[in-house]
């Protein structure tokens, strides 16, 4: 079941989002080659602590998990599309030419936000530079193609348009999904849909939409520490994410 937002929840939501935003600029402003990631984690947490919020994620357990995620922020290099662990075994090493999302859910005032990033270490090739400039425009689409009366496909029509004007692959099996009470809510937001499929889009909806582009294949394989998800053919991968909502007057982005 979907459950939509009061004006005042996304009052708060906006609010909180706008912390969000702040916190994950001034996280990305700290990378560079040779730092590691659980240094970034660490960082997150400092500026989630300062401004009385709340990492959503961490001690997150999906159904499927066999354990809580262990940290605040999700940090996934190059291969890595979502989910990976900044603070496993002490951290990853950052290299010139590697691009890092990080993905955060901040809770304020007890509702949640979610919004992720793709950061580039340093110099980095055209390519890959054109990966994430076209994940980045998938999400401007996705939001621009939303309105009153519209329906979830639209989102994911738009994002998969941008996708095939690039020819990047549209990662498979990983979406978003509705987000505030909870981390992960109803509906799913597939990054690959037909116009007027899915639920429809009304006041009080608020969706994290996060569009996962690859330069090769759209496969994901989960890794053994019971989260990473890898590109198959481990070809490099981008992500951006929002959290929107609709409102009486229209849609809005909560998370910039
Ligand atoms: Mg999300």
């Amino acid at each position: 079941m979907i459950k939509y937002k009061t004006e005042e929840e996304i009052d708060i939501m906006r609010e909180g989002g706008k912390i969000h935003a702040q916190i994950l600029r001034e996280v990305a402003k700290k990378i560079k080659a040779g730092i590691k990631t659980d240094a970034l984690n660490d960082y997150a947490e400092k500026l989630i602590d300062e401004a009385g919020c709340v990492a959503s994620f961490l001690g997150y357990q999906p159904y499927d998990a066999k354990k809580p995620y262990p940290a605040s922020l999700c940090v996934s290099i190059n291969e890595e599309i979502v989910h990976g662990i900044p603070n496993d075994g002490g951290g990853k090493i950052l290299f010139e030419g590697d691009i890092v999302s990080l993905d955060l859910g901040l809770t304020y005032k007890g509702l949640i936000t979610d919004a992720a990033i793709t950061v580039p270490v340093g110099k980095i090739n055209k390519e890959t530079e054109d990966l994430v400039r076209a994940t980045k425009e998938a999400l401007d689409r996705g939001i621009v193609a939303m309105r009153l009366g519209g329906h979830v496909g639209d989102i994911g029509d738009a994002i998969m348009q941008t996708a095939m004007k690039y020819d990047f692959g549209i990662i498979e099996g990983l979406s978003g999904h509705g987000v505030g009470y909870d981390v992960h809510e109803e509906p799913f937001v597939p990054n690959r849909a037909n116009r007027g499929e899915g639920p429809e889009l009304k006041e009080g909806l608020v969706i994290a939409i996060e569009p996962m582009f690859s330069l090769g294949s759209r496969d994901i394989k989960k890794l053994s520490d019971g989260y990473t998800f890898v590109t198959r053919d481990k070809s490099l991968s981008a992500h951006f994410e929002h959290t929107v909502a609709m409102t009486k007057n229209g849609v809005e982005i909560l998370t910039k």
